[in-house]
């Protein structure tokens, strides 16, 4: 029997959701992006994303948190498996269905972790064996969060987030992350944070060496130390409740709180999984937001999974 008598076998890979433990925001380049220095983190809360050959492209989205994602070309993993195919020559369609476990417009890059898994999905699918450096090179074409995604782990970005470099980092972290009721656009945040500054000096941001030893002692009190975000000023301007889950956080045990990336979720770092569990079912108590779940980081990045997972 030829292949052409097999029946489409698909391909699922994970894909984890990003916080970002230090988002420095330097001045507005030339082309239009703020020069970035980040320290990205991958974390237990997963998209799956599955793609199979099909006549014509297409995408479903499925799962409680799928409201507000594109069906259409417009999904970013679509876009990112046609820009495969575009670079690689390959002349077939995929059809692409996304369970999304990432919060969508929350500032963990959902949407960027499904281009970043729809790159390495296809990548098998096609048989195409690409090293995982050329998959983020075309991810950095689609968004500046996709490589990282790509890589998972741990890691200090610079440029528009897009160029990275691997950070030591012990130990594994505990996060819950508060989820707020509807997004906050990220081109939004960075206006109004241009806007908060405009009267300030803004140095060349560069990744500071606290954050990177509290890294590597895999003491949560050290990193929560150290946790920070220029983007909250801006992300609480624009929905000052934010403040207030920030302070029920603390209150109710959390070593820090801070927004994840653009917002409007926010990230608590928890001393231990017992504490977190204990944080998760106060914040869920306090009615204060629309949901909440916990994570543990750093995790690996896109990776091919034996199957959908329900
Ligand atoms: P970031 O942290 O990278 O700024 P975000 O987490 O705030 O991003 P996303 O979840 O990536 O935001 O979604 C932003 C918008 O992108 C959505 O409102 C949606 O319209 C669009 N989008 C396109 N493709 C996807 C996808 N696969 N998943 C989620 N959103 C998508």
């Amino acid at each position: 029997m030829t292949s052409a008598h097999l029946a489409p076998v698909p391909v699922t890979v994970r894909v984890p959701g990003k916080v970002n433990l230090e988002l420095l925001v330097g001045g507005l380049r030339p082309d239009g992006f703020h020069s970035l220095s980040t320290v990205f983190q991958a974390v237990s809360l997963h998209d799956d994303v599955t793609v199979v050959e099909a006549d014509d492209w297409g995408c479903t989205v499925t799962g409680p948190l799928a409201v507000g994602v594109p069906e259409s070309g417009d999904n970013l993993a679509v876009r990112a498996a046609r820009a495969l195919a575009r670079v690689t020559e390959i002349d077939t369609a995929v059809h692409i269905t996304i369970r999304k476990g990432i919060p969508v417009a929350g500032g963990m890059a959902g949407g960027s972790a499904d281009a970043a898994a729809a790159l390495v999905a296809c990548d098998r699918l096609w048989e195409l064996g690409m090293a995982r450096e050329e998959l983020e090179e075309i991810g950095a074409d689609l968004g500046s969060d996709v490589p990282f995604l790509v890589a998972g782990g741990t890691a200090i970005g610079s440029g528009r987030g897009e160029r990275l470099a691997p950070v030591l980092a012990r130990g594994t972290f505990h996060w819950v992350f508060a989820l707020a009721e509807g997004g906050l656009s990220t081109p939004t945040v960075f206006a109004e944070i241009d806007r908060l500054r405009a009267d300030r000096d803004i140095p060349e941001p560069s990744p500071t060496p606290e954050l990177m030893g509290a890294l590597r002692s895999g003491d949560p009190t050290q990193l929560a130390l150290h946790l920070r975000n220029d983007l909250q000023e801006a992300a609480i301007a624009l929905r000052p409740g934010l403040q207030e889950v920030i302070d029920d956080g603390l209150e109710f045990g959390a070593l820090a709180g801070i927004v994840s990336g653009s917002g409007p979720t926010v990230a608590f770092l928890a001393r231990d999984h017992e504490t977190a569990l204990d944080l998760a079912v106060a914040l869920t108590a306090s009615g204060a937001v629309r949901d909440v779940r916990r994570a543990h980081g750093p995790v690996h990045g896109a990776h091919v999974i034996p199957g959908p997972v329900d």
